[in-house]
C-alpha cells in the first residue's frame, strides 16, 4: 500500500476553508469529500484521493489533471495547496460527473455528425508518400459511423457528406435546423512540438463561463455564456463516455476530456463535443488513423460511448421525476429557471466505470 502521510478526513478538524486564488473562489476539497462521503487520502507528491463505494477521484496539487473514476479529466484551475478546488470545478466538471443527473425520458433519436474540415479546408497536412490531408480522415470515420449508428435505428444526418466546403457556422446551423439530440465533430491532430512523441484522442466540450479553454490556443477567461452553456452538463458527460469508450476500448492514451468555445461547439443548442480522434504527427498512431479497419473500431468505440451516454442519462418513461440535489452546491453556470433545455432532474450516484 502507498505511504500514506494523513489519513481519512474525517479525522480532520471539521474547518471552512475557502479562499481566493487568481480571482476565483476556491474551497477544501476534504469538506466538500466529508460533506458528500468520500474517504480523502493526501499521499506522496501532493496527490488527494477521494474514494467512496462507487466512485474514486484523483487529484494533484498544482495541477488541472484530474482522474474521474478512471477517466483523465483537465479542470479549467489548478487544485491549490492545502487541497483547495475552484467552485467553478465542483459545480461544473466534479459533481456532473459524480452525481449523476437524469435529464430526460426522450431517447436520443436524431444525431449530426460533423467530418471536420473539407474542399479547400484541408485540416491538418502531414507529409508522407503523399500528404495526408485530415479532412480525408474525418470524412470516412463520419461515414463509418453514420453506418454503425444507422443500423441500431438512429436518424443521421451530416454537415457534409463529399469534399466540400462548410463555413464553421453553418456546421451548428444544420444540427439545430434538424432539431438534432446530439452534435459530433470529429477530426484529428497534429502537434506542433515533440512530433513524434505525442498521442491519444482528446474529447472536448465548451468551456465554462468564467473559465479559460483547455485547448492549445486558448482565449482568456472573458468570455460570457454561450448557447451551449445551457447544456453544458449534458455536453461533458457526452465527452467524458465518448473519451472513456476511445480509451478503454481502442487502448490508447487518454488525453482528456478538454474544453475549448471551438466555432462548432459555441453555436450548438444540443449536447455537442468534438473528438481529436488520435495524432497524425505520431508515426504509430498516424498509420493507425490512415487505416479503415482502425477507423471502424473507432467508430464503433464512439457509438459505445454515445450509448452509455443515453442510458445513464436518460429516465425510463415509467419513472418518478423528483428534483434532488445531494451536494447541496448550487450550479453558478446558468440559473436554471432561464434554462429552456432543462427539464425535471433526478441526481443519482452511479459507478461511472
Ligand atoms: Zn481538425
Amino acid at each position: 500500500m502507498k505511504r500514506i502521510f494523513l489519513l481519512l478526513a474525517i479525522l480532520l478538524p471539521l474547518t471552512s476553508c475557502a479562499a481566493f486564488i487568481n480571482g476565483q473562489s476556491y474551497v477544501s476539497l476534504t469538506d466538500w469529500a466529508r460533506v458528500n462521503s468520500f474517504r480523502v487520502a493526501l499521499l506522496a507528491r501532493d496527490e488527494i484521493i477521494l474514494t467512496n463505494k462507487t466512485s474514486r477521484l484523483v487529484f494533484d496539487t498544482d495541477s488541472a489533471d484530474a482522474k474521474i473514476n478512471g477517466v483523465n479529466v483537465r479542470l479549467s484551475f489548478p487544485i491549490a495547496k492545502g487541497a483547495l478546488i475552484s467552485q467553478l470545478d465542483l459545480d461544473t466538471a466534479v459533481r456532473p460527473l459524480v452525481f449523476l443527473q437524469k435529464f430526460s425520458p426522450k431517447k436520443i433519436t436524431t444525431i449530426c455528425l460533423d467530418p471536420g474540415h473539407g474542399g479547400k479546408d484541408t485540416g491538418n497536412r502531414v507529409p508522407g508518400f503523399f500528404w495526408h490531408n485530415e479532412k480525408n480522415y474525418t470524412l470516412p470515420l463520419a461515414l463509418e459511423l453514420r453506418e454503425q449508428l444507422k443500423a441500431l435505428g438512429f436518424n443521421v444526418i451530416l454537415t457534409r457528406s463529399s469534399d466540400t466546403f462548410v463555413e464553421l457556422p453553418t456546421r451548428p446551423a444544420i444540427a439545430n435546423r434538424a432539431g438534432a439530440d446530439l452534435f459530433i465533430s470529429l477530426h484529428f491532430n497534429a502537434a506542433q512540438s515533440s512530433k513524434g512523441e505525442v498521442q491519444g484522442p482528446e474529447t472536448y466540450c465548451i468551456t465554462p463561463v468564467g473559465a479559460a479553454s483547455s485547448n492549445s490556443q486558448g482565449e482568456g477567461a472573458d468570455h460570457g455564456a454561450t448557447i451551449a452553456n445551457r447544456v453544458q452538463d449534458k455536453s461533458l458527460m457526452l465527452a467524458y463516455q465518448i473519451q472513456k469508450s476511445l480509451a478503454q476500448n481502442l487502448r490508447v492514451e487518454d488525453r482528456d476530456v478538454r474544453r475549448a468555445r471551438f466555432a462548432v461547439l459555441r453555436d450548438a443548442a444540443m449536447p455537442a463535443i468534438l473528438i481529436e480522434g488520435g495524432y497524425m504527427t505520431n508515426p504509430t498512431e498516424s498509420k493507425k488513423i490512415y487505416d479503415a479497419a482502425w477507423r471502424q473500431q473507432m467508430a464503433a468505440a464512439i457509438v459505445k460511448g454515445i450509448l452509455n451516454y443515453q442510458k445513464l442519462t436518460t429516465f425510463p418513461k415509467s419513472a418518478a421525476l423528483p428534483s434532488t440535489n445531494p451536494t447541496g452546491i448550487k450550479n453558478s453556470a446558468l440559473p436554471a429557471k432561464n434554462d429552456k433545455f432543462s427539464s425535471p432532474r433526478q441526481r443519482t450516484k452511479i459507478d461511472l466505470q
